[in-house]
């Protein structure tokens, strides 16, 4: 008996996003090809705080939102920016993200964050044991630290949704606080630590690991942009490229901020924007933190790489197109010095990535309603580290047609109409 053809799958996109789906297609007996111009895990994948975080399950927009946003927006140290010229193109996508702030949905978001991320260890493992990548995630939890004595109790609302999604939640005072982290700055009186969360060490070099394992069982990775894909008998079966067409059986769209415009190829029009966040990176300097830390009250990360400190945060919206304000990344670092007692000398990187964000916090990981070989792997905010290896075991389980690890419904593609 004739064997049959093993079945193929094209990946556009190789971020965190499609490096996953295509570790778990081949899992699932898949032949994969993915195609992105740049090399595996080097856009927003590369430069990120690298949080892998189960317990992650707060909503960027909430209830409080309407109230904060004119302060962050006058302050020009503040966590937020709008590129005014970028306002009237970014309105639609505002309102459905003050939409999303309201208290009933948050509460449904934060359950499907919560569904999301907390298989995110049991996800990741076979593939950082493939990919001899175990060194790179470390379970050390996650602070966050307030200047103020009562820094938790204005953050309530956060703290019940953790508890209701069964995150283990630790109130800490500022002596519980120097014992546990000494390198940070006295300035901090009050603190919540969540001890199951976890931190990649390096999450372009986790992405190239990923990429590689991906190509040593046999996948080949094309530098090449898709442009437009062409239809036969109402489906898609070919992608023009830059290195000319190639054949698609399966396709999976994970080009994170840049998704839209191939979603909309293919009959699917979704309200994607990027939230730009930027980095400075002090290379090789050693602050002894060794806790994941955002400071609570500025909303940035402290975060201990192999390579050194990275401060990471700030949401800038100005689309895709505005080039980066690299004032953004050294004012991390100028918050950063405050908020560690030494931050060592040492060259600075400094980075902008592009988050892949819909304005209900939530990715569309989905078949397509139009389409029996397309699925859609994008939008994960910023998330996509924590969301990647379970958006790469669903994208596997949807395409085969095996039960889904989770309930694939609160992230289709169809839910903005
Ligand atoms: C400052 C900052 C801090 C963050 N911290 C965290 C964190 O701690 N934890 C966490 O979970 N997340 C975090 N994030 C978010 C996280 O980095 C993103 O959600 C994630 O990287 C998105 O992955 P992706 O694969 O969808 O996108 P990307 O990594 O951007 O990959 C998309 C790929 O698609 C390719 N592409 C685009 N168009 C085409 C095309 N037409 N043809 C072929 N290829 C194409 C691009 O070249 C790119 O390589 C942070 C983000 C930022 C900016």
């Amino acid at each position: 008996m004739a064997e049959a053809a093993q079945p193929s799958a094209t990946i556009i996109g190789a971020g965190i996003i499609g490096i996953c789906c295509a570790s778990y297609l081949q899992r699932a007996g898949y032949a994969v090809e993915i195609l992105d111009p740049e090399p595996p895990g080097t856009m927003c994948s590369y430069g990120n705080a690298g949080g892998i975080c189960p317990g992650s399950c707060i909503p960027i927009a909430g209830p409080g939102m309407l109230r904060n946003l004119p302060g962050w927006l006058m302050d020009k140290e503040g966590p937020l920016h709008i590129r005014l010229a970028y306002l009237p193109a970014l309105l639609p996508w505002l309102l459905r993200f003050l939409a999303a702030g309201r208290v009933a949905e948050v509460r449904r978001i934060s359950s499907a964050m919560r569904a999301l991320h907390a298989p995110t260890f049991a996800c990741y493992e076979p593939l950082l044991r493939a990919s001899g990548s175990t060194d790179l995630l470390a379970k050390r939890g996650q602070l966050f630290v307030y200047e103020s004595a009562d820094g938790p109790a204005h953050d309530a609302f956060g703290l019940s949704l953790r508890r209701d999604a069964g995150v283990k939640v630790e109130i800490l005072d500022q002596s519980d606080l120097r014992d546990l982290e000494p390198a940070l700055a006295p300035i901090f009186r009050s603190a919540v630590f969540l001890p199951e969360q976890g931190q990649c060490a390096n999450p372009g070099r986790l992405v190239a690991n990923l990429a590689r394992a991906v190509e040593r069982d046999g996948g080949i990775i094309r530098r090449t942009r898709v442009h437009a894909i062409t239809m036969q008998d109402g489906k898609p079966a070919s992608l023009a490229t830059d290195q000319g067409t190639r054949p698609v059986e399966t396709l999976v769209v994970a080009a994170g901020a840049w998704s839209a415009p191939l979603a909309r190829q293919l009959g699917c029009k979704v309200p994607l924007e990027t939230e730009r966040g930027y980095h400075a990176m002090v290379a090789g300097a050693d602050t002894g933190l060794r806790t994941q830390t955002i400071w609570a009250e500025r909303k940035f990360v402290a975060a201990p790489m192999e390579e050194g400190i990275r401060f990471a945060g700030t949401v800038e919206l100005a689309g895709l197109a505005a080039p980066p304000n690299m004032r953004r990344a050294d004012l991390l670092l100028r918050q950063g010095r405050r908020m560690l007692r030494h931050v060592p000398e040492g060259t600075v990187g400094r980075w902008m990535g592009h988050r892949p964000s819909l304005p209900d916090s939530l990715p569309v990981i989905s078949a397509s309603p139009h389409h029996d070989n397309v699925f859609f792997a994008f939008g994960h905010g910023h998330m996509g580290l924590i969301g990647g290896s379970v958006t790469g075991r669903l994208i596997a389980d949807l395409v085969s047609g095996a039960p889904p690890v989770i309930d694939p419904a609160p992230y289709r593609v169809d839910r903005f109409h």
